[in-house]
């Protein structure tokens, strides 16, 4: 299928994919045994200048969107989705100060960020607030020398390992989330420190921890956007990133099919190649189709959230909807293709369909999701009626 990329987008796609290839493949499986933050990858990331790519370019940056953050979230995740949100998280974590931060906090922090010397993280979910992100409880309370924050932020991606976090806290309890405004909080803080750290089923090189903040100050100026907007901005913010998660997904989906298909090549059964049995074939060309289905619709709502609309929450969740579910069921097919071998460590698509099942969960689980498409089609057969 042809997606007409630009040559920048094209030279972006194949850098991301050498990165990949040299740098991630060679340590994928020890990052996943051992729980391991990828801190000499992420430097060999940053080596290649692609942090850059989602900051603008007057912060050091090189200005690209939505679709060109999908493209190297796609080829980092074809070979380990652990690293590629990882990567992708500090996309997450900047963005709202990217959108709606003042000129000084992003001449502060930005720059840093593209060079890939900092990471940055974003931090909403609580253990009250999940799919219902407007039940926080994270304070921030208004005083005379700034803001003083109390509360517990769980399972935060690049929780620990980055130097910058967006935090969502309620400057207003009374008002629930018309009352919650985004903070930029710098690690090392004091009253700011981080708690448990998750062991997972996938994408374990990434780091999953708890935020806690005790009567933590931080100054006025780190406030993003206007008192009262936060709760606006995290929904923008995730409407922005879930083409990203859809590209992580179909990563995943893409190298389990080329896992599947180069196994089945190779095995031997009832004296001929297992790909030559038409039940194979017609698994291998179902896994094919919903791979390149999924490509078009991450490619198509990256695109969408990229032209300027205002309008891309429902093509957003749907790629990301459709994604996750196509990479659950090509990693499981990858897997039953490859036997028993498929089962084992030593193969990779075993962490494929472990990596896989995150996507169906984080930024607004499936069914959640699929609730917000139901409502659009409700408010749209409204407007005919
Ligand atoms: C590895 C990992 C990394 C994460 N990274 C971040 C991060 O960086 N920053 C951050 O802020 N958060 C992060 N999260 C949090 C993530 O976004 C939430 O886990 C997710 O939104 C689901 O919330 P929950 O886990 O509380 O599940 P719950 O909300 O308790 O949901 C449990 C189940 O019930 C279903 N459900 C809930 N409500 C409904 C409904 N109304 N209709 C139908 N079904 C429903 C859900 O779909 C789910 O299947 C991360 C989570 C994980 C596991």
């Amino acid at each position: 299928m042809q997606y007409f990329f630009t040559d920048e987008q094209k030279t972006i796609k194949d850098l991301a994919r050498r990165v990949a290839e040299e740098r991630i493949l060679p340590v994928r499986a020890e990052l996943d045994e051992n729980e391991e933050f990828p801190w000499p990858v992420i430097q060999d990331i940053a080596a290649s200048d692609l942090f850059r790519i989602f900051v603008p370019e007057e912060y050091e940056g090189l200005g690209g969107g939505c679709l060109e953050l999908c493209l190297v979230m796609e080829e980092f995740s074809r070979v380990c989705s652990g690293v590629a949100i990882s990567f992708a998280a500090s996309a997450l974590g900047s963005y709202t100060l990217m959108d709606f931060g003042t000129d000084h906090l992003k001449k502060k922090y930005l720059p840093d960020i593209a060079a890939g010397k900092k990471l940055a993280a974003f931090a909403l979910t609580e253990s009250t607030a999940g799919s219902d992100a407007s039940a926080i409880r994270t304070t921030a309370e208004k005083v005379a020398d700034g803001y003083l924050i109390n509360g517990t932020k769980q399972f935060i991606t690049n929780g620990g390992e980055a130097e910058l976090y967006t935090i969502i806290a309620l400057t207003d309890k009374s008002k629930g989330a018309r009352g919650a405004s985004a903070f930029l909080v710098e690690k090392g803080t004091p009253g700011f420190t981080f708690g448990k750290k998750e062991k997972k089923l996938g994408i374990r090189a990434s780091s999953t921890c708890e935020l806690v903040f005790q009567n933590c100050l931080i100054p006025e100026e780190n406030i993003i956007g206007k008192p009262g907007m936060g709760f606006i901005m995290a929904m923008k913010l995730l409407d922005k990133s879930r083409p990203g998660v859809g590209a992580q997904a179909l990563g995943i989906a893409q190298g389990a099919l080329e896992a599947a298909y180069d196994y089945t090549r190779q095995r031997v059964q009832f004296g001929q190649p297992l790909v030559t049995q038409p039940v194979v074939q017609n698994m291998l060309a179902d896994m094919a189709i919903q791979v390149e289905a999924a490509r078009s619709l991450v490619y198509a709502a990256a695109r969408n959230a990229d032209s300027g609309s205002k309008d891309y929450t429902e093509s957003s969740a749907m790629a990301k909807v459709f994604a996750s579910d196509a990479a659950m069921r090509v990693t499981t097919d990858a897997v039953q293709l490859c036997g028993g071998a498929g089962y084992m460590k030593d193969y990779p698509v075993e962490k494929m369909m472990r990596d896989a099942k995150i996507t169906q969960i984080y930024e607004g689980s499936n069914q959640v999701l699929r609730n917000a498409i139901a409502a659009e089609l409700r408010k749209r057969k409204a407007k005919t009626e």
